[in-house]
């Protein structure tokens, strides 16, 4: 007779922006009973602290000038480990689902027979707006709110017409090194050079900064400012009110 091999899940675990108090509940426990952790280079080390102190931890993250591990060979690995019956916690910074490839790795999974579980996590967005204290949406300044990747990987392609403005809150992830063609790309749609954004490094970490200044000037700051990835930038209303303006994080840029 054949023994059944039993087949472990794939838990794609979102891991918050970074200070652990902001995993939620269920990420805490997996962590803690994890024997294989699969995570990226955005994951917090103190949040790693959180891995049981027996299990395996395996980092898909850049190194130095290496790349990432392609996808396709994260993918494999998942399934490949799952299918040899152990349980795999795959850790991603923010949420798994927002900018993160979790569908990929979903897909993947699912295909391979394996079963996953979705545990979600505090995506940078929100992480930064509580930490720098620009709501995303008030009812006098911003109804609407829309997430947007800046990398330059079909930059120009992308149709972001009508999402900033009055009204409008637009948060942009991976758009450090893109900041000069994205308040390019934003005037030549019609956005006001004077639009305030905030850029918010680190947000939830306690090295974390917050830069404000007008769009037009969105290059220079983050220039001058030398910002670093991991930074977003949030551009609307919200984030020049005057009580957020007196937050103690904020430090200001001029055109
Ligand atoms: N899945 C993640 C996003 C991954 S894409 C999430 O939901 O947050 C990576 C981008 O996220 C970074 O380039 C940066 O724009 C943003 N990011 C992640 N963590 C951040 C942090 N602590 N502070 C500011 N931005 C962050």
């Amino acid at each position: 007779m054949r023994t059944m091999t039993r087949v472990g899940t794939v838990y794609l675990v979102g891991a918050g922006p970074g200070d652990p108090d902001l995993l939620t509940l269920r990420a805490a426990r997996l962590l803690g009973e994890a024997t294989l952790v699969v995570h990226d280079g955005l994951v917090d080390r103190a949040v790693l602290a959180m891995a049981h102190p027996d299990a395996e931890l395996i980092s898909v993250a850049k190194s130095r000038a290496r790349h990432t591990l392609p996808q396709h060979e994260i993918n494999a690995l998942l399934v490949r480990e799952a299918l040899a019956g152990r349980d795999v916690v795959r850790l991603k910074g923010g949420d798994p689902f927002v900018f993160g490839r979790g569908g990929e790795e979903a897909e993947a999974c699912r295909a391979a027979g394996v079963p996953v579980e979705v545990v979600p996590g505090i995506s940078a967005a929100m992480g930064a707006a509580a930490a720098a204290q620009i709501p995303l949406t008030h009812r006098d300044s911003a109804s609407v709110v829309t997430f947007v990747a800046g990398q330059c990987k079909g930059l120009s392609e992308q149709d972001w017409s009508g999402l900033a403005g009055k009204g409008r809150t637009l948060v942009i992830y991976m758009g450090v090194k893109t900041a000069p063609q994205i308040a390019e790309k934003l005037m030549a749609d019609g956005l006001a050079p004077d639009m305030p954004l905030a850029v918010v490094e680190n947000a939830a970490r306690a090295e974390m900064r917050v830069l404000r200044g007008p769009l037009a000037a969105l290059p220079e700051l983050v220039v001058r400012e030398r910002v670093k990835s991991p930074a977003l930038i949030i551009i609307g209303e919200v984030t020049a009110r005057e009580d957020v303006a007196l937050t103690r994080f904020v430090l200001e840029a001029r055109a």
